[in-house]
């Protein structure tokens, strides 16, 4: 897991817990900043109905997984609800020497890791306005059996514990509002870079 970068770029994670609104905040923020960089993961997880391939996710069995990793192919990689997720490196720093945002949309295990391998990375971390919320939240979404359910709810709950972790938290009450801090914060750390 080794990051090469001229600094010219800049490393955004996003994370936050399920249910939070990432996926949105997420697609709001790539699609107002014209030179951002997606990085699609790589995953163990099954697909869900509408996700593609190569595009949502990188599919793989968990032996390509473990491969994956034995060959130092991953910037940084996580159990997650019993799946295992990774971004894969080499896109990820090509981008950045480029001079691209690349924007990750991963979970906590995974940006701290991202963090200690490159310093310069920012790290959001969205929070709901309350956990209530984002039980709801994630309840209305209904794209989990009631075990995943739990589980995701129980990992939101240890994530939040972590939060102060990140460079900055924001609160993802109104996505208007929420879209605008996040790109205004995205905007200075790419000044104070260059
Ligand atoms: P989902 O199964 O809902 O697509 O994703 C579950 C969690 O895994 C989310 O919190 C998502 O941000 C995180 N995730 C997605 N890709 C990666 C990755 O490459 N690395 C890590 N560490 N987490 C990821």
């Amino acid at each position: 897991m080794t990051l090469r970068t001229d600094r010219r770029g800049l490393l955004v994670v996003i994370a936050g817990p399920s249910g939070v609104g990432k996926g949105t905040v997420h697609a709001r923020v790539r699609a107002l900043l014209p030179d951002a960089v997606l990085s699609v993961s790589a995953t163990t997880r099954a697909p869900r109905p509408g996700e593609v391939d190569g595009v949502d996710y990188h599919f793989v069995s968990p032996e390509r997984f473990q491969e994956l990793i034995d060959t130092d192919a991953l910037l940084e990689w996580a159990e997650y609800a019993g799946n295992r997720y990774g971004t894969p490196s080499e896109p990820v720093a090509s981008a950045v020497a480029a001079g691209h945002v690349v924007v990750l949309d991963i979970e906590l295990q995974g940006a701290l890791q991202v963090k200690a391998q490159d310093p310069s990375a920012l790290l959001l971390f969205l929070v709901p306005p309350s956990f209530a919320e984002l039980e709801r939240r994630l309840r209305a979404r209904g794209t989990e059996e009631p075990a995943a359910l739990q589980r995701r709810l129980t990992r939101a709950r240890e994530e939040l514990e972590e939060a102060d972790r990140f460079d900055v938290e924001v609160v993802n009450d109104d996505l208007d509002r929420c879209v605008a801090e996040v790109v205004a914060i995205i905007e200075q750390a790419r000044r104070e870079e260059r």
